[in-house]
């Protein structure tokens, strides 16, 4: 049987621009590597009776124009609040900052009067810098070494929208841009645990170090979801990430999106300079008008196009686009809750976010061994404890715990990452268990993810976790190759439509929405 359009992967994106190009009337068919659909925003029963989001964990920036026009709560999708980054220190104090504003100024007043002032102030700088990049995300990029109208248009409006912000917005506008996430803080803060807490969220999927430069704009990028008032920060899936996927699959196939598992592509056929359709692993052949791959330029263009079927200079950016995964992922299912020194007891400290970034050197240590070709002895953890705003992931009186750990680098100086598996559990336990020495005992089932594993299972290259960094030089028109962010590639009918193309990675949707509108445009 034939079909319109054919698309690549299963995960959020491939799902939401099927669903968007059926809903226009395409016949629409999804292939997914794995048993199961979401790819990196997946729920799994890895131990019986617990749901692990086995890699992405929270939820902010999906683009509430996609929860609406999918009319994904229909489909099953609740987000639940996750209140507040609760931070411990060795020394036993902690920072606790909530999304009530006065509670979290007083906190904040215990470590410095003058930070308390200030982050007010940063808020409303960090909204008004992410309403001026937030019609950017919708936008298909331009290219500025066109002279296409359309694209002339959108440069002049972002030019136009830049004019029109305060002086003090342009230079913040060029200081995130352009600094490191600490030397931007500086410009605020004075309290370590606060903006070694806040820098982390700057080098998250990044193998770059809080002081490095460049990572004060991801620090924006993580803040975006914060100015849509859909869901004022960071939320919880009811029933995991997977269940965003589930929802998003519930409106393809209602849309009448074929959909399946277990469906490998080994190849993207091509003829005269153009895609025709794909091959999959069992050797079946299935052709289409379109194809949109959601997988990673590297799997796309390298392994399943093939470097001689591409211009030169294109086969080149798509090596030089940089991987480098530099995160792994701990799930653990357990007997008990932990029991942090610095604030014992169940507290609600522990129904958000708990930040292993007790200060600005610890932070900018873990990227020295990272640097070095190791994983940090002492990693930044992010960790989440579902189970406690989401009963349905545990049974009764049983946790679910997401560690999210930086920095693994994918390339390690010794060894494998099937040699040091174990001991990087180990020393994410360790780690934790210098905050919460009950953690040890009250463990029942750990799965350790390394960037290795990330790779095998999700087909992420190298791990990385938004298929490709998102540096300066990867955005926006630049990604994922210069002269090729339109979601168009140099073969006809072929299009990219995951988070290897703008505006990025995080379970956002905003890659497969404006993919599906470009296919759509040229005719696909
Ligand atoms: C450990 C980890 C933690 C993260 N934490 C967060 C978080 O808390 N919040 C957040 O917003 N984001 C987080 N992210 C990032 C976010 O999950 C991803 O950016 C996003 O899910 C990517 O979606 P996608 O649809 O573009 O690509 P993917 O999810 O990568 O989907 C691609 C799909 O293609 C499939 N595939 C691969 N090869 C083939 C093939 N040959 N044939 C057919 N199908 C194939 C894959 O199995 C996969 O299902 C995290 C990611 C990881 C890995």
């Amino acid at each position: 049987m034939n079909y319109d359009v054919i698309v690549i992967g299963g995960g959020h994106n491939g799902l939401i621009c099927a669903a968007y190009l059926a809903r226009a009337g395409r016949k629409v068919l999804v292939l997914e590597r794995r048993h199961v659909l979401g790819g990196a925003a997946v729920t799994e029963e890895i131990h019986p009776g617990f749901k692990y989001s086995v890699c992405s964990y929270v939820v902010s920036l999906l683009r509430p124009e996609i929860i609406r026009e999918l009319d994904l709560p229909k489909h099953g999708l609740e987000i639940l609040p996750l209140d507040g980054t609760f931070t411990p220190m060795p020394d036993g104090d902690y920072l606790w900052r909530v999304n009530d504003h006065a509670r979290t100024r007083r906190e904040i007043a215990r470590h410095s009067k003058l930070d308390a002032e200030a982050y007010e102030e940063y808020g409303k700088a960090m909204v008004d810098m992410g309403r001026f990049v937030k019609p950017i995300l919708t936008m298909t990029p331009p290219d500025p070494t066109s002279l296409d109208p359309r694209g002339l248009g959108d440069l002049l409006s972002i030019a136009r929208r830049f004019r029109a912000l305060s002086d003090a917005d342009k230079y913040n506008q060029v200081q995130l841009m352009t600094m490191s996430a600490i030397d931007f803080l500086d410009q605020w803060f004075e309290t370590g645990v606060l903006k070694a807490t806040m820098a982390a969220s700057g080098i998250i999927g990044t193998f770059l170090g809080v002081r490095s430069p460049g990572t004060a704009y991801v620090l924006l990028h993580h803040y975006m979801g914060e100015i849509d008032g859909a869901f004022r920060s960071w939320g919880l899936s009811r029933g995991g990430t997977g269940a965003i996927s589930d929802a998003i699959a519930g409106a393809a196939r209602e849309a009448g999106v074929e959909i399946r598992t277990e469906a490998a592509v080994s190849r993207i056929l091509t003829k005269s300079g153009a895609a025709v359709g794909v091959v999959l692993a069992n050797g079946d052949e299935l052709r289409a008008r379109t194809i949109a791959s959601s997988v990673d330029p590297n799997l796309t263009f390298l392994k399943m196009v093939g470097a001689e079927q591409l211009p030169g200079e294109f086969v080149d950016d798509v090596r030089r686009y940089k991987f480098r995964g530099s995160s792994g992922k701990v799930n653990l299912a357990l007997d008990a809750l932990p029991d942090f020194t610095s604030l014992r007891g169940a507290g609600p400290h522990l129904r958000g976010a708990i930040s292993i970034s007790p200060a600005v050197d610890y932070m900018e240590r873990a990227y020295d061994d990272a640097k070095y070709g190791r994983y940090s002895r002492r990693p930044y953890i992010d960790v989440v404890i579902p189970s406690l705003t989401d009963p349905s992931v545990a049974p009764p009186g049983k946790h679910v715990m997401s560690c999210f750990v930086q920095y693994a680098p994918y390339h390690l100086k010794e060894g494998t990452w099937d040699d040091h598996r174990e001991a990087f559990g180990d020393t994410v336990i360790d780690t934790l268990a210098e905050y919460a020495p009950n953690i040890r005992n009250i463990i029942l089932h750990r799965q350790v993810l390394t960037p290795l594993d990330i790779e095998r299972e999700f087909g992420l290259t190298e791990g990385n976790i938004f298929q490709g960094e998102l540096t300066l030089e990867q955005l926006f028109f630049l990604r994922p190759a210069p002269g090729w962010a339109q979601y168009r590639t140099p073969l006809r009918n072929l299009y990219m439509c995951g988070s290897a193309t703008h505006p990025g990675g995080g379970i956002m949707g905003a890659p497969g929405r404006n993919a599906a509108a470009a296919i759509l445009r040229r005719g696909g």
